[in-house]
C-alpha cells in the first residue's frame, strides 16, 4: 500500500461534476490532478492541472493518464473493461476493477448484495417474452423491468402494472438484451448510505440520507433521514456488510428502500461518491470527496460527524433561469454550479445545500428560495 503525498498526481477517469468535486478536495490537500474526458473544458478539466481529451474507452489515452498519475480513480462505473484491466496492470488503481465489473450489471450487483446477506426485492432474469411471462407469474404485478446494463436515472426501465403493459414492451424482448424483472417495492422512503474504506483497511460511513426523486432523478436529500434509530442502525449495518463482503477500497453508495413496516431492501450500488452525498461538503466534518481522496491515497479517514441537519437540492437545466433570480436572496444557502456549457433539460447543472437547526428549518429555507415550486409540491404529494 502506498501513501500518496501532496505534490503527487491523482488521475481521474471522467470529467463530470463528481470528478470536479473530487479534484477540488484533492487540490485543497495539495495534490495535482489529471483528468481523462472527451469534452473540452469539462467540469473537472476547469479545476485540473492536466486534461487528456480522449474517449473513455481509448486505451492509449488511459495509458497516458497512467503515465502522469501516481494513483488513479474514477467518477463513473461504466469504465470500459479493457481500460480498467489495463490500468490495473500498468498503474496504481487501489480500488481495483472487480467492483466496476459487479456494478456494471444489475444481475451481478444483486448477486453480490445477496452474497453479503443483504435483502433485495425479489427478481428474475428476463431475455425472452416467455421469460417475462413466467417471471411475472412468480413475482406478480406491479413490477419493474430494467435493462441489466447502461441504465441510469430510470432510463431503460418499464413499470408493469397489468398484462397490457407487458404486451407494450414485448418488442424490446427480442432475445438480444438481458433484463431483470423486479418486484415493485411499495416503499415509504428511499435512503442511501455512503461507506468508505481506505487502502489501510479503515472504514467509515456517512449519516443516512433520505432521498426524494422526481421522474427517477434525485430531487432532494434530507439528512438526517426522518426514520427511527433502529432503522438508521439497520441501514448503516447493511452498507457495512456489503463493503466488507466485496472487500471495498474507496467509496460505495448503497441505495435502499424502506417499507412502512420497517423492512429494508438494497436497490443499487454506486462505486464512487454519490449525488446523495453532496450534502457532506458543508454538513459533515469531512466531505465524501475528501474522504474518497484520503481513502485511495492511504491517508487516515476523517470524521463523518454531521455538523448540522441539511437539505441538498439538485439544480437541473430547467432550473437555471430561476437560479439567476434567486442569487441575490441566497442568504446562507450554499450554491454549487458545475461549469457545464449547456443547460439541457434534466441535466445536473449544480446543487444547493442549506443547513438548519432542524431538517424542517432547512426545508423551509429551501422553499423560500423560490427556485423549485412544482417540484416541492410533487415531493410533498408523494410523501
Ligand atoms: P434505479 O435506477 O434502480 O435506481 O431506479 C430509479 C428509481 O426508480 C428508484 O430511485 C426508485 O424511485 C424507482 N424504483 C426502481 N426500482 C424500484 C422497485 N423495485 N420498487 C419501487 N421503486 C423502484
Amino acid at each position: 500500500m502506498k501513501t500518496i503525498l501532496p505534490g503527487e498526481t491523482i488521475g481521474i477517469l471522467g470529467g463530470g461534476q463528481l470528478g470536479r468535486m473530487m479534484a477540488i478536495a484533492a487540490k485543497q490537500m495539495g495534490f495535482r490532478v489529471a483528468v481523462l474526458d472527451p469534452t473540452p473544458d469539462c467540469p473537472t478539466a476547469q479545476v485540473a492541472d492536466v486534461h487528456i481529451a480522449a474517449a473513455y474507452d481509448d486505451v492509449a489515452a488511459a495509458n497516458r493518464l497512467a503515465e502522469v498519475s501516481d494513483v488513479i480513480t474514477y467518477e463513473f462505473e461504466n469504465v470500459a473493461s479493457e481500460v480498467a484491466e489495463e490500468l490495473e496492470r500498468k498503474a496504481y488503481l487501489p480500488q481495483g476493477s472487480a467492483l466496476l465489473h459487479i456494478t456494471q450489471d444489475r444481475l451481478r450487483e444483486k448477486a453480490a448484495i445477496e452474497q453479503a446477506g443483504v435483502p433485495v426485492s425479489p427478481y428474475r432474469e428476463v431475455v425472452t417474452q416467455a421469460d417475462l411471462r413466467s417471471a411475472i407469474h412468480e413475482i406478480g404485478f406491479p413490477c419493474v423491468l430494467k435493462t441489466t446494463t447502461g441504465g441510469y436515472d430510470g432510463k431503460g426501465q418499464y413499470v408493469l402494472r397489468n398484462p397490457d403493459d407487458c404486451e407494450a414492451i414485448d418488442k424490446e424482448l427480442n432475445g438480444e438484451r438481458v433484463f431483470v424483472l423486479e418486484k415493485w417495492v411499495d416503499f415509504d422512503k428511499e435512503l442511501s448510505v455512503i461507506v468508505t474504506r481506505s487502502t489501510l483497511g479503515e472504514t467509515a460511513t456517512f449519516p443516512v440520507a433520505e432521498n426524494q426523486h422526481i421522474n427517477n432523478i434525485l430531487h432532494q436529500t434530507i439528512v438526517p433521514a426522518r426514520i427511527t434509530e433502529s432503522e438508521t442502525k439497520d441501514a448503516v449495518a447493511m452498507a457495512l456488510k456489503i463493503a466488507e463482503s466485496i472487500d471495498l477500497v474507496g467509496t460505495l453508495a448503497v441505495e435502499m428502500f424502506l417499507t412502512k413496516d420497517g423492512c429494508l431492501f438494497a436497490n443499487e450500488l454506486a462505486p464512487r461518491p454519490h449525488n446523495s452525498g453532496h450534502y457532506t461538503i458543508e454538513a459533515c466534518e469531512t466531505s465524501q470527496f475528501a474522504q474518497h481522496i484520503r481513502a485511495i491515497c492511504g491517508w487516515p479517514l476523517g470524521s463523518t460527524a454531521l455538523l448540522k441537519p441539511a437539505v441538498m437540492v439538485n439544480l437541473l437545466g430547467q432550473d437555471m433561469e430561476r437560479v439567476a433570480e434567486a442569487i441575490p436572496h441566497l442568504g446562507a444557502a450554499h450554491c454549487h454550479i458545475y461549469g457545464k456549457a449547456r443547460a439541457k433539460p434534466n441535466r445536473k447543472m449544480g446543487h444547493v445545500t442549506v443547513l438548519g437547526h432542524t431538517t424542517k428549518e432547512a426545508l423551509e429555507a429551501i422553499k423560500a428560495l423560490g427556485i423549485w415550486k412544482e417540484e416541492l409540491e410533487k415531493v410533498e404529494e408523494n410523501r
